[in-house]
């Protein structure tokens, strides 16, 4: 066995290893190794940067890490590598943003421990309804007095409601929870709809209404907001915050390996002492006192096998589902509207709607990246960021040929109503079929009290980050929420006092 002399091993460079990595390093002076299966840091937030991949490695990387794969493009997505048409642009495996923007959980982290990266807002969110872009504001206009008060007093509800009152909601959903509380559909609507964007689940009776209500209380009490957009995204792409967490780790003393995939961690009675590695010249063991696994969940057993789970820690594995999707870029020039840059939101794409055999009507969402970042395209083009969430389980939606299909020509159907000339103006595109959006939907069955602790129940020294262990919010907010729990299970230091309270 060989010894690096550190005090963590931290597997996977993914968002939730990097922040624990970080917040150890910098706070507490651990001696940090972090190692990475990939020949890339960032996991999911992986950005295409200027690349000029060859085909062969583009799509090997968009699966190992977005578990994407190209599904339709024009012209053929080998054609667009060869001809190098991607390096003069910025993008990420599929439309990416945060919720509360630079006042989000992530950007405290990186103040917090000195680090740099500019965030840039979203302005705005535009909702199409009867063949016409609305802000939040307006969709209300055509609405009684009856139903104004009622929309009121159900928002005056949710905004009120502290952490620990909405938690009692974590395993209701959002379809029950709305029909008691809203007798007009309008303002059923338009809460299930917001709640199907931010969650990326169509049918209201798959999200949590718990996590809901706390994800947008803590975009309000951020001080930024839905009507506003409320997201924002590392300007230059999302490599600029994996960046800025590299440094921080480094320059506190911490490693980072690369292409080192971890094929087991080292259990001796019970105890975590290290890790495997495959090499190309063999394994290689490393030894520390404390090992974070960073890896969803759900691909845990090989690092981690199955005979240290407890029974009923695997039931839960095994009922974690990932949300899955549609994604894709579309290149236009000129920008869709240079005007705007912005969040656009389509409640059910033509002829996908919960009648035409999806769970839910299937949301729309786009933004034209190229308006909020300029870094990220050549002056005058546009780049759409569109994406649809899919089922990946009960029913499985993202492996249905049928289904699959009838959803890419919804988002055709929509955006060629959206740009008459749209073969003029696209100057090429490619749509993707993700298999995991999120490591773990942020449905009732999923949340709450049935997240994983991120301390083994049995293993000592082993500890667990990412977007599927036990926190509260989801995506990149929730990976960052799990690192900061991670932390402080390591450390044995409440690492949340990084935090405003009412994100803890
Ligand atoms: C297309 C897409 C769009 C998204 N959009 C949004 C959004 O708009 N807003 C939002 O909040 N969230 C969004 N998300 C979700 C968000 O990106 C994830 O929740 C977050 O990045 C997960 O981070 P993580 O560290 O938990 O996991 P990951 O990023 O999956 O990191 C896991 C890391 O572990 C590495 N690894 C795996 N096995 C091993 C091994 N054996 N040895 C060493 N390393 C290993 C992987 O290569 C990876 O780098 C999106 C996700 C996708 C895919």
């Amino acid at each position: 066995m060989s010894g690096k002399d550190v005090d963590v091993i931290i597997i996977g460079g993914g968002i939730g290893g990097l922040i624990t990595g970080a917040i150890l390093a910098k706070r507490e002076g651990y001696r940090v190794l972090l190692l990475e299966k990939e020949k890339y840091l960032g996991g999911k937030i992986f950005s295409y940067e200027h690349s000029e991949f060859e085909p062969k490695e583009f799509k090997q990387l968009l699966y190992a890490t977005v578990r994407s794969t190209v599904i339709r493009s024009d012209p053929p997505i080998d054609e667009l590598l060869k001809a190098k048409t991607f390096k003069d642009y910025i993008f990420e495996g599929g439309w990416h943003g945060f919720i509360a923007s630079d006042r989000s959980r992530m950007s405290f982290v990186l103040k917090a421990l000195g680090g740099d990266c500019k965030i840039v807002p979203n302005r705005g969110l535009r909702w199409w309804l009867n063949e016409e872009w609305h802000e939040l504001r307006d969709l209300m206009q055509g609405w009684t007095m009856e139903e104004v008060l009622e929309g009121r007093e159900v928002s005056r509800e949710m905004n009120l409601m502290s952490n620990e009152e909405a938690d009692v909601f974590d395993h209701v959903d959002m379809e029950v929870y709305m029909r008691s509380r809203a007798k007009s559909p309008k303002v059923r609507q338009f809460h299930q709809v917001l709640a199907a964007w931010e969650t990326g689940i169509n049918d209201p009776a798959l999200v949590s209404t718990g996590e809901h209500i706390k994800a947008i209380n803590l975009v309000h009490r951020s001080g930024r907001d839905f009507q506003m957009g409320g997201c924002g995204e590392p300007e230059g792409g999302f490599n600029s915050l994996t960046r800025a967490f590299v440094k921080i780790i480094e320059d506190n003393g911490g490693m980072i390996q690369t292409a080192s995939p971890v094929k087991e961690v080292l259990i001796e009675d019970y105890v975590a002492r290290g890790v495997r590695v495959a090499t190309p010249e063999g394994d290689q063991d490393y030894l520390a006192p404390a090992v974070v696994c960073n890896v969803p969940l759900q691909r845990a057993y090989p690092l981690v096998p199955a005979e240290y789970w407890p029974l009923e820690y695997m039931d839960r594995i095994a009922q974690i589902w990932p949300l899955a999707g549609i994604l894709g870029w579309v290149c236009t020039k000129p920008p869709m509207d240079p005007n705007f840059a912005g969040i656009y939101v389509n409640p059910v794409m033509p002829g996908c709607s919960d009648a035409d055999g999806f769970r839910g009507d299937v949301l729309f969402s786009c933004e034209d990246a190229g308006v909020i970042d300029p870094k990220r395209v050549p002056e005058g083009h546009g780049l759409l960021a569109v994406w649809c969430g899919l089922l990946p389980r009960n029913p499985d939606e993202i492996r249905n040929e049928e289904l699959v299909d009838r959803a890419v020509e919804g988002m055709f159907t929509f955006l060629k109503h959206l740009m008459p000339n749209f073969d003029q103006q696209v100057q090429w595109y490619f749509l993707t079929r993700c298999e995991e959006l999120y490591s773990m939907s942020v449905s009732p069955g999923l949340v709450g009290d049935r997240r994983l602790p991120v301390s083994h129940p049995t293993v000592k020294n082993l500890h667990f980050a990412g977007d599927s262990v036990a926190q509260w919010s989801f995506g990149l907010s929730g990976a960052t929420g799990g690192a900061i729990h991670c932390a402080s299970a390591v450390s044995g230091r409440d690492q949340s006092v990084i935090l405003p309270a009412y994100m803890r």
